[in-house]
């Protein structure tokens, strides 16, 4: 039967069992369509596979399908064929069964906030969004659904006066989708947030839900976290939770040489005094200058003895520019800059985002900055580092450099100018991310898969390093027809 003998539904379609007949949809088998039953039947097909009862929705509509249809990048646009809503695990179960057996490409959606396509699909997206109940908060942790967001979460336990150990300096990003990829920031000695997860629940390439921890099916937990959903769907999480501070003091202290920023810089991180400690440039006089931020969290009243946190520096305790936020405005500081930029979403962002070595970071950063115009970052772009301590990001499938110290992260977040930049902006921008991946790779670099990156099957292989093998069986494993993450491109 030709493909185009059967009618293609252009109307939303919603998938809520096999009562409403007419609004069945499934897939005709011999070519690969979604249709209902009722036109499966008027085209007389013989190969029908419908779609189970769910207990959320399954969309069809063009309008649902272009809404996942990019990610935060805006430089890939791969229209799915059908979004799922799930209600609830099970419809994940029942759909990723349904994918496999009619070979239909898988993609979980948290927000969407990859650049380089990683949560597309040619076939099935599932937007976890509807996953968003938090189950319970306490001391021992929280339990939250795969797309619960952080911000929701923070505030739900800043007000039990608790907070996750570990955040993204953004946080409108989705349990699941940071937990995929990793999540750090500027608290560089508290493990990714990959680090202080307990427990996941899993729905496999199998379809198969199962809980995972560092003592139950242990494999397939190891291979979710910092893993790009290589093996499975997190549906449910169980993250660490601390006692929240009532308060952060902000200080910045500027530079212009890249030596005297890096002394300093492993100064405080070797003193291991302030609870955050990161960077961020700013176009200047005479070139980038370094924004240090030293971070150091209190209670209220009391308040933190900045001199002191500040000593022996090059830079005077004085010359530092000092803010005090309310803790939770603290954790919201970036989510409001970022979301009062209007159209941020709609920007290109052909990302840069390198893991390097202590021992290669600061001739990496001497010698790129300088070659970095404006335009590389945009005018609502950034440039950031983010240190952490190597031996707490205990993850195997976590790609970061050895080191018996630090590793940091260099960002360079370069949005366009507009919604609509000039031809050749992309690809431009993406040359220049794989030159500099090359360069940063010859340090010791490795690729944080956040950002944008032509990157082939030889460059994962190198990435996984001596993990490459066991990443590959334990995708045998748990997805034996490979039709999860296509978007990723590892497989
Ligand atoms: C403005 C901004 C600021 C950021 N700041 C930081 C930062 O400070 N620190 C940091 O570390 N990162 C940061 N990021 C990057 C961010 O952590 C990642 O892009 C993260 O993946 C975004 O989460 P998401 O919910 O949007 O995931 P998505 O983009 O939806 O998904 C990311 C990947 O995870 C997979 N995935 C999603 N949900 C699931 C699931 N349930 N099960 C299995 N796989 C799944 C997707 O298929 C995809 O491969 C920032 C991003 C933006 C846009």
């Amino acid at each position: 039967m030709s493909d185009r003998s059967l009618p293609d539904i252009s109307r939303r379609t919603f998938a809520r069992g096999l009562a409403a007949t007419a609004t069945v949809v499934g897939i005709d088998t011999l070519s690969g369509r979604w249709i209902t039953r009722a036109a499966a039947a008027e085209a007389g097909s013989s190969a029908f596979d419908a779609v189970p009862r769910l207990d959320g929705e399954l969309l069809l509509d063009e309008p649902s399908r272009q809404a996942v249809a990019v990610d935060n990048g805006n430089l890939t646009r791969v229209v799915p064929r059908a979004v799922l809503h799930p209600g609830s695990t099970a419809d994940i179960q029942t759909m990723i069964r349904f994918a496999r057996r009619n070979g239909i490409k898988v993609a979980a959606r948290g927000a969407g906030h990859t650049t380089d396509g990683q949560s597309l699909s040619p076939g099935l997206v599932i937007a976890t969004g509807s996953l968003n109940r938090i189950h319970s908060i306490g001391p021992a942790g929280a339990d939250v659904d795969a797309g619960v967001l952080w911000s929701d979460l923070v505030r739900a336990t800043l007000a039990q006066g608790l907070v996750p150990p570990q955040l993204t300096d953004y946080t409108n990003l989705s349990v699941a989708g940071t937990l995929s990829v990793g999540g750090v920031s500027g608290r560089f000695a508290q493990g990714a947030q990959i680090d202080r997860v307990r427990r996941l629940e899993v729905v496999t390439g199998t379809g198969e839900s199962l809980i995972c921890s560092a003592t139950e099916n242990r494999e397939l937990f190891e291979v979710m976290l910092g893993g790009l959903g290589q093996c499975g769907v997190i549906t449910r999480a169980r993250v660490d939770l601390v006692r929240a501070p009532t308060a952060a003091r902000i200080h910045t202290l500027r530079y212009t040489d890249n030596a005297r920023f890096f002394r300093d810089l492993r100064t405080l991180l070797r003193r291991g005094e302030l609870d955050e400690v990161y960077n961020i440039w700013a176009p200047g006089p005479t070139g980038w200058d370094y924004l240090l931020q030293a971070v150091s969290y209190y209670d209220a009243p009391s308040s933190p003895n900045s001199a002191r946190l500040l000593r022996d520096l090059s830079v005077s305790p004085t010359e530092a520019s000092v803010v005090d936020l309310p803790f939770a405005a603290y954790l919201e500081r970036i989510n409001n800059v970022i979301d009062a930029t209007s159209g941020y979403e709609r920007l290109v962002k052909p990302w840069f985002d390198v893991w390097l070595p202590d021992s290669t970071i600061e001739g990496f950063v001497g010698a790129v900055l300088p070659t970095l115009t404006p335009e590389d970052v945009g005018p609502s772009g950034f440039l950031l580092l983010f240190p952490q301590q190597r031996a707490k990001l205990t993850r195997p499938f976590f790609n970061v450099p050895d080191s018996n110290t630090w590793v940091f992260l260099f960002d360079i977040l370069t949005s366009s100018p507009t919604d609509t930049p000039p031809a050749g902006f992309a690809s431009a921008m993406k040359a220049r991310n794989r030159t500099l991946f090359d360069r940063a790779r010859a340090a010791g670099g490795t690729r944080y898969p956040i950002g944008t990156l032509d990157f082939d099957r030889a460059d994962w292989k190198r990435q996984f390093g001596a993990r490459w093998p066991e990443l590959v069986r334990r995708r045998q494993r748990y997805d034996p027809d490979g039709i999860l993450a296509p978007g990723v491109g590892i497989f």
